[in-house]
């Protein structure tokens, strides 16, 4: 991590304490932050997002026969390693939307998801229902989660997951216009917490696929693991490839070798904008 990093990052926790009105910075104290935020960016954005003014989806609109597989609620220190050994061995990328408390007890398997190839997406710091949530306290939940992302593997989720699909239309375009971040739900639910059974839960992943289908499932269920090489076996046979939610978006690959964020060292005067914390919080 570079000298710039580590200062956008930690002005980035700054910010976070202020929006979520901790208050571990004195009035004094608070003003530098506020001083500070306004000449520097407080954390790196992602770019493609606005570019592409996406909001929110739940299918990508594609003639490919191309699907995402998605992960949610990890990194799990069991099940996370075992999804990943059988991603490895039929070489298929997926994504995984990581808890941020998750990713601070379990950096390395973060670190693992990342080294081998798939995808971080942002899932919240606590995993909380966001629709009760004021402003504040959203940006804050995607902050944390952002920073310690950054901090473990060096790179920014470009896509965000909110726990249990809730989100308002307003959040979303909240997030958009803050931080760039497209809210990502799912077509295809095998509703596989309900723990139906791995075989139950691979033939509804497989026969809900379309082209750009995005497929719910969840790393923190040893059935679900389990189901995993079925589901991708049969999307294979129906012709589907399994990508990253980058790739589907046409985005490219996501990860270090790929910038898919940007350093602003000014303040910029074109319609973006640096990222300035959340203060009405
Ligand atoms: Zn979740």
């Amino acid at each position: 991590m570079t000298d710039q990093c580590r200062r956008t990052v930690l002005l980035g926790i700054g910010a976070c304490c202020l929006a979520a009105g901790t208050g571990v910075a004195g009035p004094g104290q608070a003003q530098d932050l506020r001083a500070l935020a306004a000449a520097q960016p407080l954390l790196p954005m992602p770019r493609l997002t606005r570019a592409h003014g996406l909001v929110n989806l739940s299918r990508v609109d594609t003639q490919q026969s191309e699907v995402a597989l998605t992960f949610d609620d990890g990194p799990h220190p069991l099940h996370t390693p075992r999804l990943l050994d059988i991603l490895a061995e039929h070489r298929v990328r997926a994504t995984f939307y990581v808890i941020g408390t998750q990713v601070r007890r379990f950096t390395e398997i973060a670190q693992r998801i990342v080294a081998e190839g798939h995808e971080l997406g942002n899932h919240t710091w606590h995993h909380p229902t966001l629709t009760g949530y004021d402003d504040g306290h959203v940006l804050s939940e995607i902050d944390r989660t952002q920073e310690v992302i950054w901090q473990a593997v060096g790179h920014l989720p470009v896509t965000f997951r909110p726990p249990y699909g809730a989100i308002s239309q307003r959040q979303s375009r909240m997030l958009h216009e803050r931080r760039n971040l497209p809210s990502v739900n799912w077509s295809v639910d095998p509703q596989d917490w309900r723990r139906p059974g791995a075989s139950v839960v691979a033939q509804r992943m497989i026969d809900g696929a379309r082209p750009g289908a995005i497929i719910l499932a969840h790393d923190t269920h040893g059935a679900t693991v389990s189901a995993v090489p079925e589901a991708i076996s049969g999307l294979q046979s129906r012709g589907f490839r399994c990508v990253t939610m980058s790739e589907l978006l046409g985005w490219g690959h996501w990860g270090p070798a790929a910038a898919r964020h940007e350093h602003v060292a000014q303040p910029r005067s074109d319609q973006r904008g640096p990222v300035i914390p959340d203060f009405a919080g």
